[in-house]
């Protein structure tokens, strides 16, 4: 990048977060969007009660449920770390998001305000959740409709479990942590301390594949989305996509 094109961006990057902070409206349209997810999870998660099928398929359903959401969810932390678009009117809530590389750790809170201020950047999740919603109407196979709804649930899970990874010192947390059903600092802090992969965050389990699109297909944020915040003096806790 020429050193006039950082400037720029480096401009543009701080003109976005002082928008981001002089306008309650960016706070409320997350507020907005995490009672949409949080509400349409609720609808979901009430109709897979009345699905039936067999116990035998849980394991499977979880395990599939799992790695889908681990690498949705990554390949969206991997394309808003390349999003450079400060200038466009979702430029303070994408400037705010690269935050979460200058200041990884999170403001400490209870688990469900968590989820719920985490559900809040997830823009694309409403629009994958009413299409579940709408496939609920459909004569779809019971699992296959299951594993939809689990993912549009734990896809919330995963900023949880990426809360705790960077928050919590806790034994139990450690404990899931270590079989692998959240996400350990072992595994995730390549992200933070290399460049260009760890993008996964509900447990890692996809970061071999999605490591692989991020080489191939992006440039890593070091040297670009990183450098835009370099002398931007805010010490904000980032909102998370
Ligand atoms: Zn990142
Ligand atoms: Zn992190």
């Amino acid at each position: 990048m020429s050193k006039y094109n950082l400037k720029e961006k480096q401009e543009a990057f701080s003109e976005a977060m002082r928008s981001y902070h002089s306008s309650h409206l960016y706070q409320k349209i997350y507020t907005f969007v995490s009672v949409v997810n949080i509400s349409l999870q609720i609808v979901l998660l009430y109709i897979a009660t009345t699905l039936s099928f067999g116990l035998i398929w849980v394991p499977f359903i979880v395990v599939v449920s799992y790695f889908i959401t681990d690498f949705i969810n990554g390949l969206v932390h991997l394309y808003m770390d390349h999003n450079e678009g400060y200038n466009s009117f979702f430029g303070p809530f994408i400037a705010s998001f690269h935050l979460h590389h200058k200041k990884p750790e999170y403001t400490d809170n209870n688990l469900f305000m968590i989820y719920f201020n985490e559900s809040g950047p997830k823009f694309w999740l409403i629009f994958y959740l009413l299409f579940v919603f709408l496939l609920s109407f459909l004569e779809i196979n019971p699992v296959v409709l299951s594993i939809f709804i689990l993912v549009g649930f734990l896809s919330s899970v995963a900023e949880v479990s990426h809360y705790l990874c960077h928050n919590s010192k806790s034994k139990s947390v450690l404990f899931l942590q270590n079989i692998g059903l959240l996400l350990s600092m072992k595994h995730h802090k390549k992200h933070h301390n290399e460049d260009n992969n760890g993008y996964a965050f509900l447990n890692g389990m996809s970061d071999v594949f999605i490591d692989k699109i991020a080489k191939r297909y992006y440039a890593g944020y070091k040297e670009n989305s990183d450098k835009h915040f370099e002398f931007y003096k805010g010490m904000d806790t980032a909102n998370r996509a």
